[in-house]
């Protein structure tokens, strides 16, 4: 398989089509929205698709758009030439970001599909 061991022996009818459904997940997802192009290119007056417009937040971002803007307010700040930020996750707490903080997270957003 492709994650976490090398290709050593041929790959099977089963890796096959894991292949093909990722190459179908990618080829139908719009490179502006991520939505399926077949429905945020949809024109078909039969659907008549709109969207609804909701507020997703990602905390990482937010610290780096708010470094960013305190930055760009500075009048002697010059961003260093290559250099991205990125994120990195602490808990203030102490409690590790392990599985069982990725299972409460799901629970809470996604009750309906979660049930063990
Ligand atoms: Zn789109």
């Amino acid at each position: 398989m492709i994650l976490h061991t090398q290709p050593r022996k041929a790959w099977n009818a089963y890796d096959f089509l894991l292949l093909e459904a990722f190459a179908i997940y990618e080829a139908e997802k719009c490179s502006q929205c991520g939505y399926p192009v077949w429905i945020c290119h949809n024109e078909d007056e039969a659907y008549r698709i709109e969207f609804d417009l909701v507020d997703d937040v990602c905390y990482a971002k937010r610290e780096i758009d708010m470094v960013n803007e305190a930055n760009s307010q500075s009048k002697t700040y010059k961003a260093p030439a290559g250099i991205q930020q990125r994120p990195v996750a602490k808990s203030w707490t102490g409690l590790p970001l392990d599985d069982a903080m990725r299972t409460a997270y799901y629970e809470t957003k996604y009750p309906s599909v979660i049930s063990d």
